[in-house]
């Protein structure tokens, strides 16, 4: 039998495993012994030895049907200009992921992963070059939060599901990690404060919608036609623009929460007027904001990024229209905080996998 992974149950779901257990090992175990493991697990212990207050019987049982996946710091890397923190974290089965803390006047965001890998394969993003390995279990979402928080001190407000991974190619998962960081014994992070961004899989917006979610759900869109954004993303040969939009609807309708759109500046690929002027049109009426975020150059790809001048221009374009656009400020730029690289290296300094 594989062991539990005992921090991604729900409180309810931990009580009715201590029952399991009970029958198992033939020993009481009281009901209220659930809500002190959940709080250890909380408070980020790595180990049940830790568990002072569980009598040594019980911690014994667990340690030998359960296990802790709490995500250990690799590398931490601190940014000079801003603070930013960015960690590479290590699983329990030895693969990374990174996490990326950043200080706002709203409250403290951590930038989460939710896969090993990707295999969108978006052509101007680091984390898919290698592809999926595999998908994240909430508690090694809710983990990168946990360890951050230790490992500053200080709360995290706010969560960006914007890290390695394609969120809704891990659905199940993702929706458990929401209900977890929920829970005001657990991380007490409203939904309102949780942003999800996804490349578009359209059957799972819907889905995600009907479950009247209030996150805010942010949609890679980067092109403002099928042919561009085809060639920049190979899920937009799967659903079309128009299929992808309508999805987006159809989020409004159901949840009443504005879609942010991002929109990665790429030199002469989407940034010219024309693109502004598509994309004003495909947008206008729709309750969204446009998020342009200048390119992070990957080394494995010739794209370059916007000129400023073009990201003024776009801007402008959008903003005569009345469609709210921000044009991302790159926090962290001395420690390469954006995503997947620092795996990729730390990867490339591992033995071959056989
Ligand atoms: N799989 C999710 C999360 C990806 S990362 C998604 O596709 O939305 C978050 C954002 O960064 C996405 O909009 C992604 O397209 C964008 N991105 C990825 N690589 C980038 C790069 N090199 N420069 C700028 N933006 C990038």
């Amino acid at each position: 039998m594989p062991k539990t992974d005992i921090s991604s149950l729900l409180p309810h779901e931990l009580e009715a495993y201590l029952a399991e257990l009970s029958e198992k090992e033939n020993v009481k175990i009281e009901k209220f012994r659930a809500s002190q493991i959940f709080s250890w697990l909380v408070k980020g212990a790595r180990d049940f030895s830790e568990m002072s207050n569980i009598p040594e019987t019980l911690r014994e049982i667990l340690e030998k049907n359960a296990y802790i996946s709490l995500p250990k710091i690799k590398t931490k890397l601190v940014s000079k200009i801003d603070g930013t923190v960015k960690y590479l974290f290590e699983l329990y089965d030895g693969e990374c992921i990174e996490s990326v803390f950043m200080r706002y006047e709203h409250g403290n965001t951590l930038c989460i992963s939710t896969q090993v890998g990707c295999r969108m394969g978006c052509t101007f993003c680091a984390s898919t070059l290698g592809g999926l390995v595999r998908n994240l279990t909430p508690s090694e979402m809710t983990g990168q939060i946990i360890a951050a928080q230790n490992d500053t001190h200080e709360r995290v407000s706010n969560v960006v599901m914007m890290g390695i991974g394609e969120p809704l190619d891990n659905y199940d998962n993702t929706v458990k990690f929401l209900e977890l960081v929920n829970l005001d014994k657990g991380l007490n992070i409203g939904q309102r404060h949780i942003s999800l961004s996804t490349c578009g899989l359209c059957e799972r917006i819907k889905e995600l919608a009907d479950t009247k979610t209030q996150i805010t759900l942010s949609v890679s869109l980067h092109a403002p036609d099928g042919e561009r954004r085809k060639k920049l993303m190979p899920i937009a040969r799967k659903y079309g623009i128009d299929e992808l939009i309508d999805a987006c609807r159809y989020y409004i309708e159901k949840t009443g929460r504005r879609i942010s759109f991002e929109y990665s500046m790429i030199h002469n690929e989407n940034d010219t007027k024309e693109c502004a002027e598509k994309l004003k049109n495909m947008l206008s009426g729709m309750l969204c904001h446009v998020n342009l975020i200048p390119l992070n150059p990957v080394r494995e790809r010739s794209y370059e990024k916007s000129s400023k001048q073009a990201i003024d221009e776009f801007t402008a374009v959008l903003e005569k229209a009345h469609i709210p656009v921000t044009v991302r400020r790159r926090l962290g730029s001395d420690i390469n905080a954006s995503c997947g690289q620092l795996r990729r290296d730390s990867a490339k300094n591992m033995p071959e996998r056989t």
